[in-house]
């Protein structure tokens, strides 16, 4: 399986080289240049497959080229055994045609566990084979951060350097983040916002020269093709659990920078039956307006009570585009260099082939809190902020009744007790047993100030031997 750029000027890679790289050299995103997909037939034996059993069987063409079955099979084993949940991703029945799809059994609680767990896991290999190492530099306001962190808590060939906005963020997730310890991970709180740790990962990643020879930087956020691949698997759990291939169920996904939904798309592509792909976003609505008017249009960021849905613009959007305008790169780059400068209009043709699977639902603040005493109140089932807005959309008035309904629960409601407080439901979300004593941890992070010479100084002065 080779890898090419969605605006169509960058070199093919193969999967190797795509974990290791973040943008494409032209600005865009690396997708796969074909994809497999699976029979009727195939989904129907593919339909008694454990959780990891699954992920191999879907995995395997995308990194074929990188590792035998073998090897594959070793590294998906390994990474699933750690989530607390015998099933990995457990489907609870939550009312007559909905389910929730629970992703939040990892390591660090929320969905991202799945694909950095994995990450973690397919870089130290492939760097143990190369004899390399390489630096993992991120900036997160919350999951990212700490899921990345947990994913590499054991890879010897990587330094995690991960910046945070000093004080801003939720103490559950400054705590995922620090207190996970080993000589390789670095947590660096900002005296800055989000942005400005944003703003200084992006000008590293542009020019590395602070780093020595031989050292690069591999992105953890969701433009690494390897995280997109490997939320695939899920979908097609979910669906065959729900009677594919004979049924199409609808999926609900709680989106922010629409990786994980564009995986749902993915598996729709691969063959497996889906009715409707929902876009579920919180205030921070570009995707709903686009998917309504047509106009892709940058917006002010405002904060929400599902932090990790508060983004301005979705980036993985450009993959979906890059088949929007039939995988046309030229049309890709100009569109994007137009929207560097404002707002864009997608063509009708392309807008009309996203409809055909997609739609959108904007759920507030208050219509979360709402959802998650409602489902409390019906089922005794606590939502997180992020999945209740998945079900909200799932469950909203214009929404289809006639196909069973799955909603991506993205993180555990134990990760989000403010909001679980102000829904009223008068109970509070216990961390399981492995994250029990997470307030009594000790905690590991070094303040710097909001200056990146001081940052790049930092990290060239700590990286491992
Ligand atoms: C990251 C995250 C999302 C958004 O996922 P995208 O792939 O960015 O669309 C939703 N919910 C939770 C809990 C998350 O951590």
């Amino acid at each position: 399986m080779r890898y090419i750029s969605t605006r169509g000027s960058a070199p093919t890679l193969s999967f190797e080289e795509v974990l290791l790289t973040g943008l494409a050299s032209d600005g865009g995103l690396y997708v796969p240049e074909s994809l497999p997909s699976f029979t009727s037939a195939e989904l129907e034996a593919m339909a008694s497959l454990d959780y990891p059993s699954l992920a191999h069987r879907i995995l395997l063409p995308f990194v074929e080229e990188a590792f035998t079955g073998e090897e594959l099979r070793e590294i998906i084993d390994d990474t699933y055994a750690v989530f607390r949940h015998s099933a990995v991703a457990p489907l609870v029945q939550l009312d007559h045609n909905q389910w929730v799809l629970e992703l939040f059994h990892g390591p660090t609680l929320a969905f991202k566990d799945f694909a950095l767990q994995l990450l973690g896991r397919l870089l130290d290999a492939i760097l143990k084979r190369r004899g390399e190492k390489v630096v993992i530099m991120g900036a997160t306001s919350g999951d990212t951060g700490s899921a990345a962190i947990a994913g590499c808590e054991r890879c010897e060939n990587i330094d995690i350097f991960i910046l945070h906005p000093h004080g801003r963020v939720s103490e559950v997730q400054r705590r995922q983040m620090t207190t996970l310890s080993a000589p390789t991970i670095h947590n660096l709180a900002i005296e800055g916002n989000f942005d400005d740790c944003q703003a200084m990962v992006k000008a590293s990643f542009r020019d590395q020269s602070f780093l020595p020879d031989g050292r690069r930087l591999v992105a953890v956020n969701s433009i690494n093709w390897a995280r997109i691949m490997a939320q695939i698997v899920y979908y097609f759990y979910a669906g065959l659990r729900l009677g594919a291939p004979h049924r199409a169920a609808a999926y609900s996904v709680p989106t922010g920078n629409f990786g994980d939904i564009f995986a749902g798309y993915l598996a729709s592509k691969m063959g497996l039956p889906v009715a409707q792909l929902m876009i579920a976003t919180n205030r921070n609505d570009v995707l709903h307006r686009l998917l309504s008017t047509g106009d892709y249009a940058r917006q002010t960021l405002e904060h929400t009570l599902s932090p990790s849905m508060d983004i301005s613009v979705s980036s993985n959007f450009e993959r979906l585009m890059f088949d929007l305008y039939e995988r046309d790169g030229a049309a890709i780059a100009s569109l994007m260099a137009a929207f560097d400068d404002g707002d864009i209009t997608l063509s009708d043709a392309a807008m009309e082939k996203a409809r055909q699977l997609f739609a959108s639902h904007r759920v507030d603040d208050a219509q979360t809190l709402a959802c998650i005493a409602d489902v409390w109140g019906r089922t005794e089932y606590l939502l997180d902020p992020h999945s209740a807005i998945g079900y909200a959309a799932a469950t909203q008035p214009g929404a289809n009744t006639q196909t069973p309904w799955v909603t991506l629960a993205t993180a555990h409601p134990a990760k989000f007790p403010d909001a679980i407080k102000a829904s009223a439901v008068g109970t509070t979300a216990q961390l399981p047993v492995h994250l029990a004593d997470l307030f009594e941890r000790s905690e590991h992070f070094d303040v710097l100030p909001n200056d990146i010479a001081a940052v790049q100084r930092f990290m060239s002065g700590h990286l491992g031997a």
